[in-house]
């Protein structure tokens, strides 16, 4: 076969899902892993639904991430415009070459008309009322201004049938297919049209797209026979479920690359788990780099049973690429989930020291360290620890000494406050495990806290230390 071109073809709504990317991204590992050509083709045929910004979005969305197309409208190439509205002239062109042959027709019908159409469970089909009228006449029609469109003539008796790489052989009752309109009335071409020029008129051999299209490709089938062009290989893919019953839609929240960014997921991560919606490796493996999924990507791992976006896996995918970034990538990256929130009066880098371990999104980190400014009475339950042999007695006795000892340190850092305490524990005869479980609850008023007394007492300071073990004291009464 000659070279493989593949195409992610989206359409701007200024939105794009996770299905979009997940058909980008493995067009693009595709392409890739054959020396093949990626190309992006915007679809905005349906100009009433055009979203300013939409494009744009798409364009940054794939270089973010590394999805680098080879063709696209603002990286250029040979078989451009690579936006569907800027080639509108081809599809009349190749729409009129479709009428001469017999395969479609110019359609003079009104909405009151089509609307007066008999309703078959709940569509009503149109019934072929303009095929017969001659070409000359509607050529005539035409040129006098009335309104019309072109529909593909599609046979009434056989069938159709391809072959899925996917799904296999999909095979479709040509009496089941409508006379689908190629170009609308205000001269744009429709998706269902517009998709099959272009495509070949880009030398796309390879189409890789969602499953709701499967039941469509019969119809681009039959134009591609009435052109004489070469079909492409399907390649369908199963859908992202939210559950067993339903899809993951724009109402989830949890649908877009955009909705997942804001939540705090890393790109890498939503690339990684995307990956897996839908295709599994052949040896298994979950956690796997942009240049491990190149490696990797096979078609025959794509499965055919729907997918679940699961938030719980994409979140554990997530810890592990917080986990493994240097100080300083996890610090810049955390920079404006810190700075958007209480968490600025803090130093930055002790913050994110105590914190970067222990997150699976950095959405998180606002509420898991809110205890750094927040403050009241508690339950002194909470100074048992039966391991360490702490309780409320025990806390009773030992907190003003831990006042005192802390109260006289020098330099206010983990080590040195680490090191006072341990050696208080010495000083006491008791436990350190104990002097830390005490000294961290009578700190946060909290049971579990990212972070043990010493690395917390250094954020929140000498003062609100001090004054924190004062409060508690006054509780235990
Ligand atoms: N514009 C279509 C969509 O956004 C593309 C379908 C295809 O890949 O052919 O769903």
């Amino acid at each position: 076969m000659s070279q493989l071109r593949t195409r992610f073809a989206p359409s701007p709504t200024g939105y794009l899902h996770i299905g979009g990317l997940r058909t980008a991204l493995y067009s693009y590992l595709y392409a890739k892993k054959t020396d093949g050509k990626f190309i992006l083709r915007i679809e905005d045929t349906d100009q009433g639904r055009y979203v300013d910004g939409a494009v744009e979005l798409i364009y940054r969305t794939l270089h973010e991430t590394g999805i680098e197309y080879d063709e696209g409208p603002d990286v250029g190439g040979d078989y451009g415009p690579y936006i569907q509205s800027q080639r509108k002239n081809e599809y009349l062109y190749y729409a009129k070459k479709l009428v001469e042959s017999g395969h479609a027709y110019y359609c003079f019908c009104t909405e009151e008309r089509l609307a007066a159409l008999p309703d078959v469970n709940g569509a009503r089909r149109y019934d072929k009322h303009c095929m017969s009228i001659p070409k000359e006449e509607a050529e005539r029609r035409i040129a006098q201004g009335e309104k019309y469109v072109i529909r593909q003539n599609m046979p009434t008796v056989g069938s159709t049938t391809y072959h899925d790489v996917v799904y296999g052989d999909i095979t479709i009752e040509n009496s089941e297919l409508e006379d689908q309109i190629l170009i609308k009335s205000d001269g744009m071409p429709t998706y269902n049209f517009a998709n099959v020029i272009d495509d070949h008129l880009m030398g796309i051999n390879c189409v890789m797209r969602g499953i709701e299209y499967l039941s469509s490709t019969p119809k681009y089938n039959l134009l591609y026979d009435a052109f004489g062009w070469a079909r492409p290989t399907y390649i369908h893919m199963p859908p992202i479920m939210k559950d067993a019953q339903h899809k993951l839609s724009k109402r989830n929240g949890d649908a877009s690359y955009e909705d997942l960014i804001k939540k705090g997921f890393l790109k890498e991560a939503i690339i990684n788990y995307i990956a897996l919606l839908g295709w599994s490796p052949k040896d298994d493996s979950e956690k796997m780099s942009f240049d491990e999924l190149k490696r990797k990507f096979d078609v025959s791992g794509i499965n055919k049973s729907p997918s679940i976006f699961d938030p719980m896996k994409l979140a554990w995918l997530n810890s592990l690429y917080i986990k493994e970034m240097s100080a300083e990538a996890f610090a810049e990256y955390a920079t404006p989930w810190i700075d958007g929130c209480y968490l600025k009066q803090f130093d930055k880098a002790l913050v994110c020291k105590l914190i970067q371990s222990r997150i699976e999104t950095f959405a998180e980190m606002e509420e898991k360290l809110r205890f750094l400014t927040e403050y009241g009475s508690f339950d002194s339950e909470l100074y048992v620890n039966q391991k360490q042999k702490a309780d409320a007695e025990l806390a009773k006795q030992i907190l003003p000494a831990i006042k005192t000892k802390l109260e006289n340190v020098a330099e206010w850092n983990n080590q040195n406050l680490f090191g006072a305490l341990v050696e208080l524990s010495a000083e006491l005869e008791c436990k350190k495990g104990a002097v830390l479980w005490i000294a961290r609850v009578a700190l946060t008023g909290l049971a579990a806290t990212p972070g043990g007394a010493s690395e917390i007492a250094e954020i929140i300071g000498k003062a609100e230390t001090l004054e924190r073990i004062g409060l508690a004291i006054e509780q235990l009464g």
